[in-house]
C-alpha cells in the first residue's frame, strides 16, 4: 500500500516529503518493499500503543508499521490534456492507493503561487477537476471495446459497460467517483483502470507558522470543502516540520514546546495517511519483539495472519486475542488467560483495531 503526494507547484510538497522521510534512512532496511526509488520514501507510523504494551511486556525489539510515500511532483491546470508533465504525473497517481494533496494555506510574498494568489479551495478544485477529466478520458477510451465484447456475448463485459456508464453519469454531474456507490461486481470490472477521482484523498493544509492548528480562514475553507467530497484534512507547517526534523532531542522537544505543539505534525500526517489507505494495526507481543502489523479495516483473522507470512493464512487454525485494556488491567498475558479474558477466534473473525494476537496454524 502506498500513498502519493500531489499538489500544485510551490505549495511545499518537497519540503514536506523531505521532512517526512529524512529520519527514515535506517528504517528502510527493515522495510518489506523491495526497491525504493529516489522519489519514494518510508515513513514510520507512530503508535503510542506500542509503548503502552512495553510497559508490561519487555521485548528485545519494538517494530512499528511503515508507509510508503511517493513524491509525484506538481500537477498544473491542464494536466489531463498533457500540460506540464501532465500525463506522466497522472500515470503515477493511477498506481497509488491513496492521494495526499498538499494545499498551500501559507502566505509568503517570496514564494510565487502559480495561480497568482493563495486560494486553497480553488487549488483543491483545480486538481480534483484534472483527476475527473483524466477519468472521463480513461472511461471514454475503454467504453467502445467493452461494448464490442458485450455485444458478442461476454457477460463480464456487460457488467463492465454498466460500470463505465455509471461512472460517466456521475462524473457528468461534476462529482468525483470517491463518493459513488457501486455494486461490487461492477467495481471489480473496472478496478484495473486506476480511476483517480475514486481514490481516497487526504488534504494536507500547509499552514502559516502563525496558524499551526489550522483554525485560520484558509485551512478552515479546506475543511469545509473536504467534508463535501468525503476527505479529511490535517494542518501542517511544512517549513517548521523541516526544521524540527533536523533537530535532535532534547532540542526538538524544546522547540515543539515553544511553538505549542504536543508532537510533530508529521506524526499526525503519517497516522492520517495510514487511515486514508484504509489500514489499521494489530499487534504481536512477546519477549523477542513487540510489533505492529498493518491490516485493511474489515480484514479477517486469516488475512491478518497472512500479513506476517502467507503460510500463516493458508494454514490458519485459530487465533488468541486480547486487548490493550485487558493487558493494562491484568498486567500479563498469563493473568489475562487465567481471568478467562483471552479470546479464541476462528476463521471468520473480523480483526479489530489494536487487537493483540497469537496465531495458531498448520504448516
Ligand atoms: P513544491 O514545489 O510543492 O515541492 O514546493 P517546495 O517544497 O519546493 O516549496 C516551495 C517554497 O515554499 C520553498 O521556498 C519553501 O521553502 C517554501 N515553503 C514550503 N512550506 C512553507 C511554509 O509552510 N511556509 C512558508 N512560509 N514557506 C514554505
Amino acid at each position: 500500500m502506498e500513498a502519493g503526494i500531489v499538489g500544485l507547484p510551490n505549495v511545499g510538497k518537497s519540503t514536506l516529503f523531505n521532512a517526512l522521510t529524512s529520519t527514515q534512512g535506517a528504517q528502510a532496511a527493515n522495510y518489506p518493499f523491495c526497491t525504493i526509488e529516489p522519489n519514494e520514501g518510508i515513513v514510520t507510523v507512530p503508535d503510542e500503543r506500542l509503548r503502552r504494551i512495553t510497559n508490561f511486556i519487555k521485548p528485545q525489539k519494538v517494530i512499528p508499521t511503515y508507509l510508503k510515500l511517493v513524491d509525484i511532483a506538481g500537477i498544473v491546470k491542464g494536466a489531463s490534456e498533457g500540460q506540464g508533465l501532465g500525463n506522466k504525473f497522472l500515470s503515477h497517481i493511477r498506481q497509488v492507493d491513496a492521494i495526499l494533496q498538499v494545499v498551500r494555506c501559507f502566505e509568503d510574498d517570496d514564494v510565487i503561487h502559480v495561480a497568482g494568489k493563495v486560494d486553497p479551495v480553488s487549488d483543491v478544485e483545480t486538481i480534483e477537476t484534472e483527476l475527473m477529466l483524466a477519468d472521463m478520458q480513461t472511461l471514454e477510451n475503454a467504453l467502445p471495446k467493452a461494448e464490442r465484447s458485450a455485444k458478442s456475448g461476454d457477460k463480464e463485459a456487460k457488467v463492465r459497460v454498466a460500470a463505465i456508464q455509471r461512472c460517466q453519469a456521475h462524473l457528468a454531474q461534476d462529482q468525483p467517483l470517491r463518493k459513488l456507490e457501486m455494486p461490487p461486481a461492477e467495481a471489480k470490472e473496472i478496478a484495473s483502470y486506476g480511476l483517480m477521482s475514486a481514490k481516497p484523498i487526504l488534504y494536507i493544509a500547509n499552514v502559516d507558522e502563525s496558524d499551526l492548528h489550522g483554525t485560520g480562514e484558509l485551512a478552515s475553507a479546506v475543511r469545509v470543502f473536504a467534508e463535501k467530497v468525503g476527505a479529511s484534512v490535517v494542518p501542517v507547517c511544512a517549513k517548521l516540520e523541516a526544521e524540527l526534523a533536523e533537530l535532535e532531542e532534547p532540542d526538538r522537544s524544546e522547540m515543539l514546546e515553544s511553538v505549542g505543539l504536543a508532537q510533530p505534525a508529521l506524526s499526525l500526517v503519517a497516522r492520517e495517511a495510514y487511515r486514508t489507505l484504509g489500514l489499521q494495526s494489530y499487534f504481536t507481543a512477546g519477549e523477542k519483539e513487540v510489533r505492529a502489523w498493518p491490516v485493511p479495516i474489515g480484514a479477517t483473522a486469516p488475512q491478518a495472519a497472512g500479513v506476517i507470512h502467507s503460510d500463516f493464512e493458508r494454514g490458519f487454525i485459530r487465533c488468541e486475542v486480547y486487548s490493550l485494556s485487558d493487558l493494562e488491567e491484568f498486567k500479563s498475558e498469563k493473568d489475562i488467560r487465567q481471568a478467562g479474558k483471552l479470546r479464541t477466534e476462528g476463521k471468520t473473525y473480523v480483526m479489530q483495531d489494536g487487537d493483540i494476537c497469537h496465531f495458531l496454524f498448520n504448516v
